[in-house]
């Protein structure tokens, strides 16, 4: 990325550049102790050989002593030298050394920025489908010459199912692109009657699609938010209905407490996920089988990222084990906090 390079560069600039301040501020001080001691040691030794050598001999005789004033400046020079080049190799690691710091600093950012791209393209991608296609029938339906009332109510009966599948899907965006929940609005929660309430919405269609669902297990409580703990139920159940065979689907949702951990598992004997599908079912946009998903009956693949957020929200984790052609099971735990 064009800007995250540009970024590391100013970013290495600043380091170099204080280190480099601070480096010449001390080499400046320690030129100056240098030159001031050495025209000192310079002083007290020309004063004693002067004694030394003038001492027997009559005020007349006694000359003022030359010494090699070359030597001492000779010397100045060797500490500049020195001091400028101590100064130089310092720049150079410091340049390298910074290079390498900002790539650190910067990743973490880069990674978010990145994944920010990537999740706009998606929503975008899926945004652009429906709506091409949308736009496509009504512009044929307008330009058609036989409009009959029935081709009139088709339309707008495919428009309005497209217009319902677009607003869940702006629902699911802004879900997980708001931030993290506000754990200080947490309340102690009866799952069992948080599930209850996610099966009341769900019963319609799993009475359509004739699935049995059983909910087992004893109350258990967790600090939580009502309607996000809801809404991750609703994914889950809602999950193991759509991907089980109509008639034949047993869901068995199991709640139960060990220590200060509560689990909640939703088992379903559906058509299962793939091995290779499995580590990437919590992805944004990840559906396991994308041609049948993308037809009327699939969702956009963001239903178990939101289920994750909800779970990271709480401090929870949220895994999956399955067997294609057997089922899966969802399984969510919660750490409870010490009293
Ligand atoms: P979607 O809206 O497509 O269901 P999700 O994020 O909820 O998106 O699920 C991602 C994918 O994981 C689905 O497309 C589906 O292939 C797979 N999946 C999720 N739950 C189940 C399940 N209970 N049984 C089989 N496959 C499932």
């Amino acid at each position: 990325m064009k800007i995250f390079e540009s970024a590391r560069l100013r970013l290495t600039l600043w380091y170099t550049l204080v280190i480099m301040v601070v480096s010449i501020t001390f080499s400046l001080g320690i030129y100056s102790i240098q030159t001031y001691e050495l025209t000192r040691f310079e002083a007290i030794q020309r004063e004693r050989i002067e004694n030394r050598i003038y001492d027997s001999a009559p005020q007349r005789a006694r000359n003022p002593l030359v010494l090699d004033e070359g030597l001492v400046t000779e010397a100045k020079q060797r500490i500049i030298h020195r001091l400028g080049l101590i100064n130089g190799i310092l720049m150079i690691v410091a340049t390298g050394f910074g290079y390498f710091l900002s790539g650190k600093t910067l990743r973490p950012i880069e990674r978010v920025l990145k994944d920010q791209e990537n999740f706009i393209s998606d929503a975008s991608h899926e945004l652009r489908t429906p709506l091409t296609a949308m736009r496509t029938s009504l512009e044929v339906f307008l330009r058609g010459k036989k409009k009959t009332l029935s081709s009139a109510t088709a339309l707008i009966k495919g428009s309005l199912d497209e217009v319902i599948r677009l607003q869940s899907l702006s629902d699911s965006l802004l879900d997980l692109s708001t931030g993290s929940l506000d754990r200080q609005s947490f309340q102690e929660l009866e799952l069992k009657e948080v599930i209850d309430s996610a099966l009341t919405s769900l019963a319609p269609l799993a009475k359509k699609r004739r699935i049995k669902i059983a909910l087992r297990g004893k109350s258990v409580y967790v600090r939580g938010s009502h309607s996000h703990l809801r809404q991750l139920f609703v994914i889950l159940i809602d999950n193991a209905i759509k991907y089980s065979p109509v008639a034949k689907g047993k869901v068995s949702i199991t709640l139960s407490q060990k220590g200060r951990s509560v689990t909640v598992t939703v088992k379903d004997n559906g058509k299962g996920i793939d091995q290779d599908d499995l580590p990437h079912v919590f992805d944004r946009f990840y559906r396991a089988d994308s041609s049948r998903s993308r037809g009327g009956s699939g969702g956009y693949g963001l239903g178990l990222a939101i289920a994750k957020k909800i779970m990271d929200d709480h401090n929870g984790e949220i895994s999956v084990n399955s067997l294609p052609g057997k089922g899966s099971t969802f399984q969510v735990t919660f750490r409870k906090h010490q009293a």
